[in-house]
């Protein structure tokens, strides 16, 4: 599979602790990578790296065959790479298709389209009726659908998603499923960051596995959970 994006050898440091060791790994076209590990593995840091939030220390991080680690978030985004946030933060007074719009405006200044867009991505998350809503009047879940629009609305090629089913009910969970395998059905690729194991078993193509900044096992999902170091990993003795 031709790689959209690939690390190699990347590390970053926070004063003592490794948060990523020496990581390599690749997402490909149209795949869906589940990145998992236990708390603390170093997969938001490894997130905030491929999105220009921090400067990895040693490495290189390729999408389409550029290099853009180190690059800042708003290159970063109009390389062609979207995020989701752990913690969904639309504008509260603005409505959902607003709060789009925003997204939008990344990519178009025209008013008018990126309007048209926004009404078209109302839509696309099931939202078309709550188009005229402010988001602080939305529930939480509908709030993550808007931050998952919002990030779509950039255009991405690769779309970074951080725990979008953290605090859904099972049938919510089961509602962003589909919906994420909507967004890929229109060739964007995924990299999932995830601890909701039937999420992730249900999602990736493959996964790759942290623990204590290292790479500890990656492949087809089923596989790789039932390996001793992944189970060591997550049950084991620390
Ligand atoms: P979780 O699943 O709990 O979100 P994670 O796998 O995303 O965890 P990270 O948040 O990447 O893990 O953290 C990896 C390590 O780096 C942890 O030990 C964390 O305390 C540390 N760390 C992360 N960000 C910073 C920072 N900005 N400054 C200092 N240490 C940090």
């Amino acid at each position: 599979m031709t790689p959209i994006l690939e690390l190699a050898n990347v590390s970053k440091r926070f004063g003592g602790i490794q948060a990523v060791k020496d990581a390599s790994f690749s997402v490909g076209q149209g795949e869906i990578l589940g990145l998992i590990g236990p708390n603390g593995a170093g997969k938001t840091t490894a997130f905030n790296m491929i999105a220009g939030f921090f400067k990895p220390d040693t490495g290189t991080i390729r999408l389409e065959g550029k290099d853009i680690a180190g690059k800042k978030p708003w290159e970063i985004c109009e390389a062609g790479i979207g995020r989701t946030f752990q913690l969904s933060k639309p504008f509260g007074d603005l409505t959902v298709v607003e709060n789009l719009m925003v997204g939008g405006f990344a990519r178009n200044r025209d008013r008018r389209v990126n309007r048209e867009k926004a009404e078209e991505m109302s839509a696309f998350l099931g939202m078309a009726a709550k188009r005229n809503i402010e988001a602080n009047n939305l529930t939480a879940f509908d709030r993550r659908k808007l931050e998952l629009g919002r990030a779509l609305c950039t255009e991405p090629k690769l779309l970074l998603m951080d725990e979008v089913v953290a605090g859904a009910t099972p049938s919510e969970a089961g509602e962003m499923v589909e919906l994420v395998l909507k967004v890929r059905a229109r060739g964007i690729s995924i990299l999932i960051v995830e601890h909701v194991m039937k999420v992730i078993m249900s999602l990736s193509d493959r996964v790759v596995v942290l623990d204590y900044g290292e790479m500890i096992a990656s492949g087809p999902p089923k596989e790789v959970v039932s390996q001793p170091a992944v189970l060591k990993a997550y049950f084991g003795e620390r």
